[in-house]
């Protein structure tokens, strides 16, 4: 078989690199190539009767799939350059933004009309994270929901398929380049393409750092993020969260000068596992449904960690630390607040008698067993910095749920067009370490589609 573009992954930077193609030249022959499921078909057995935690599927459901990682996320679409991947580094800053907009107009057009945009512009909560040595970062914050993400996919795919040709359940193995053109290879057959897309994300990270090995295309090992997710009564965040919904906040330790940052807000949402290469970490979800909102608020808190030479396996070094809280807790652990401080872990009893319902089955424990002093420390420290402008925050009974693992890719070697330096092959999305965010991984997508049709 031979393709025009051959796309590889069908997270947001497949998919949207897909249907810009499709918008601009209806009649290129695409096909895209999927390691998990149709959207339909991706189902975690975790229904929380039968199984109640992660079984580590061989194809995680949750990660892989139509939709990519994003597909059951809250769908929170950040419009900014101030987080969410340097994507604004390879085509500047207005670019960047032109396209998350672009983007988000395609989104709304596809059944996410109606959903709220929120804006830290103009805030008042600037001055009052300032005054406590906090940063509120900018951005525009489109929150679609799981439920309203869910549908934009659905009705995204439903143009798409008539379009290319979905290899689902099929993970390439290989890329060779060609004198003209590439050979994609997979389980049972292969098929050749002038240009190749590559988008797969975190969860093809390890595969990735095969074919650059393979190429010989440059790589520069990234930074990992390690803490924890904090669930708390939604009320505590609730003046923050109604008029914002998403708050990035920084805050810079006193003992170390470490930035730890909030991450993935969840207003009246629940604690999830992921398994991310069978290793069960923490995240989190929030529906627009009101029915399946709750009373709780969860958001992470994030310490990142750059490191020098001689060390280079930064994902590495965070997966140690997963692996050892599943080691303990046989999967996430769970811990008052109040129980970390007093350096005691957390059983059933004192979970149960607190005034904070779990929204995740997790194992009470002690983080303070899995997590690096200096990690620890500065989370600790940021809990009791929240406190001044969410009273509350560090009350005996918020849970704290870990290890929460924000693996990045390492950095391919890439020109302005997203390029490598074989010419016709792209690297976008996550997988290439330049996003790492549902807006910034889309709009690469579109980016790279313009400049394969730019070239043709
Ligand atoms: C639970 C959760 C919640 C999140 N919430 C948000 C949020 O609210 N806002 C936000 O901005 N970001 C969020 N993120 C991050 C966001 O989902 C990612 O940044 C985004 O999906 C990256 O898009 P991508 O296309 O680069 O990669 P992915 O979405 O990871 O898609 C890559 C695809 O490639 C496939 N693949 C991998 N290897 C191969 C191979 N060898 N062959 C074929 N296919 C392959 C995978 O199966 C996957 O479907 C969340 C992530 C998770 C896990």
């Amino acid at each position: 078989m031979k393709y025009d573009v051959a796309i590889i992954g069908a997270g947001p930077g497949g998919i949207f690199s897909a249907y810009e193609l499709m918008i601009k030249k209806p009649d290129l022959k695409v096909a895209v190539f999927e390691a998990g499921y149709p959207l339909e078909k991706r189902k975690c057995p975790i229904d929380g009767d039968k199984v109640k935690s992660c079984i580590g599927c061989h194809t995680c459901a949750i990660m892989n799939g139509f939709g990519g990682a994003g597909a059951f996320s809250d769908g929170k679409y950040n419009i900014t350059n101030d987080f969410g991947g340097t994507l604004y580094e390879y085509i500047g800053k207005d670019e960047a933004i032109k396209l998350m907009k672009y983007v988000d107009d395609i989104n709304m057009s596809h059944g996410g009309e109606g959903t709220k945009m929120y804006s830290t512009a103009g805030s008042e909560f600037k001055k009052i994270c300032m005054q406590n040595k906090l940063t509120l970062l900018d951005a525009s914050v489109r929150h679609l929901g799981t439920d309203i993400n869910y549908v934009v996919l659905e009705n995204i795919y439903a143009e798409l398929k008539d379009y290319a040709d979905f290899y689902f359940h099929t993970p390439v193995e290989t890329i060779e380049a060609l004198d003209k053109g590439f050979k994609v290879t997979y389980k049972d057959g292969e098929i050749e393409c002038d240009k190749c897309i590559v988008s797969v994300g975190r969860s093809g990270s390890k595969w990735m750092e095969e074919v650059c090995k393979s190429l010989n295309i440059s790589t520069l090992s990234n930074r990992v993020d390690i803490g924890v997710r904090v669930e708390l009564p939604a009320v505590i965040f609730s003046h923050l969260t109604d008029s914002l919904y998403e708050s990035k906040i920084v805050y810079r330790t006193e003992k170390y000068e470490d930035a730890v940052r909030t991450f993935c807000m969840n207003p009246h949402g629940i604690v999830v596992n992921e398994n991310t290469n069978g290793i069960v970490t923490v995240n989190g979800h929030s529906f627009e449904d009101p029915e399946k909102k709750t009373d709780n608020t969860n958001f992470a808190l994030l310490v990142s960690k750059h490191f020098s030479e001689p060390f280079k396996d930064s994902n590495g070094y965070g997966e140690s630390i997963a692996r050892l809280s599943n080691m303990l807790g046989g999967g996430v652990i769970v811990q008052r607040f109040g129980d970390m401080e007093r350096g005691r872990r957390s059983n059933r009893k004192r979970i149960e008698e607190g005034t904070v319902r779990p929204t995740l089955e997790a194992t009470p424990g002690d983080l303070s067993l899995v997590l690096p002093k200096r990690i620890l420390d500065g989370i600790v420290e940021m809990i009791h910095a929240l406190d001044k402008i969410a009273p509350g925050t560090a009350n005996e009974d918020t849970l704290l749920y870990g290890v929460e693992v924000k693996f990045y890719n390492m950095q391919v070697k890439l020109d302005e067009n997203l390029e490598t330096e074989y010419k016709g092959l792209y690297i976008i999305g996550d997988g290439s370490g330049v996003t790492h965010s549902l807006s910034h991984a889309s709009a690469s997508g579109v980016y790279v589609a313009r400049k394969i049709l730019e070239n043709m």
